[in-house]
């Protein structure tokens, strides 16, 4: 019998793939602190009642807690140890394949590329039942000139580990800076995957830019849709295009980009048979995990267990393994289910 205890097991259970999961948003409290962040920044971070009562502006709000982690994950050493964490705590939640994404960064003791190699020390060290691959991040308030000089170091260190950086991302608060074709233009000629952070805001003219150039997957996708302020025009343009989106209905409904969770976009693309995947962007920021979200999932647009599993076997589809990672993986998740048929009760 379907209960909530049985979706509880099996959202946990299930071999998940994670296709957003930014790596500073990632710090959970445990992380912080052994990263020796202060209680009070913490708290700060952690402290979404204070941005929930700020509705209107509460995606700016939460790009000021991104501060609190940034600040934490400042040396080589402090990447490393976080990106090692972040990485154990995803094997915990079950998931089987994870794209980490994050943007490079210089501080004062550390290199875009000196940040770079620190996260992928600890991809190279991961020994857990877990595969990890790194998307890189440009941040869209960057000027072309920090962004082309980001875009150089990657396209370096892909070079050196064309099994671990596998993409590109364009991040950052939608409501500052713009997209630059460019950038992932050259990307792409260099064989990196492409995201793009689309429609977070209203923003036609930008997402149809986005769509023109059609990137291998979108996150969010929020305004989108006609019936969450998209245009028409834009929503035929996806639809011939069926772009996988990543959806992170947690990370919407605090930052206020989606009134409820009931009322989350991700109802169009289910209804209508459109490519997405679930995912977390912030699971430390938001408080959420995988198998949570796959349970909000569950819980307001009724996809059974079945279901469920169908959309971990589809997001492997939609990452950026080699198609002999993607065979084995989807052999996983068959194997899976032959073995856990109790579990589908
Ligand atoms: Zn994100």
């Amino acid at each position: 019998m379907t209960t909530k205890s049985t979706i509880y097991q099996f959202c946990r259970a299930l071999p998940k793939i994670e296709l957003h999961a930014h790596l500073n948003g990632s710090l959970s409290m445990s992380i912080l602190t052994e990263l020796g962040c202060m209680d009070t920044s913490i708290v700060r971070y952690m402290n979404l009642t204070d941005i929930l009562n700020k509705k209107e502006r509460a995606l700016d709000e939460c790009f000021k807690l991104f501060k609190v982690a940034h600040d934490a994950t400042n040396t080589p050493d402090s990447v490393y140890i976080a990106t090692k964490r972040v990485i154990e705590e995803f094997d915990h939640d079950n998931v089987m394949y994870l794209e980490l994404r994050t943007t490079p960064r210089s501080e004062e003791n550390m290199s875009k590329q000196e940040y770079i190699e620190s996260v992928i020390k600890a991809i190279k060290e991961n020994d857990k039942n877990i595969t990890v691959k790194l998307i890189l991040s440009i941040n869209r308030s960057h000027d072309m000139k920090n962004s082309q000089e980001s875009l150089e170091v990657i396209l370096n260190m892909k070079k050196i580990f064309p099994d671990i950086i596998k993409g590109i991302d364009l991040s950052g608060n939608p409501n500052v800076g713009k997209f630059e074709a460019a950038i992932f233009k050259t990307a792409k000629e260099n064989s990196l995957y492409t995201t793009i952070h689309c429609a977070e805001v209203k923003n036609d003219e930008e997402v149809k830019d986005i769509l023109n150039f059609g990137p291998d997957r979108l996150g969010h996708a929020t305004f989108l849709h006609p019936r969450y302020d998209g245009c028409q025009e834009n929503w035929q343009l996806y639809c011939e295009k069926r772009i996988p989106i990543e959806c992170c209905m947690t990370s919407n409904v605090i930052c206020g980009t989606s009134e409820s969770y009931k009322k989350h976009h991700i109802q169009e693309w289910i209804k209508n048979g459109l490519p997405f995947c679930i995912s977390t962007d912030d699971k430390g920021v938001f408080c959420t995990s995988l198998s949570e979200e796959y349970e909000y999932a569950n819980e307001f647009f009724d996809l059974s267990k079945e279901d469920m599993w169908k959309v971990s076997l589809n997001a492997v589809d939609y990452s950026f393994a080699s198609n002999a990672e993607k065979l084995l993986y989807k052999s996983k998740l068959n194997e899976w289910k032959r073995d856990n048929e109790n579990l589908f009760l």
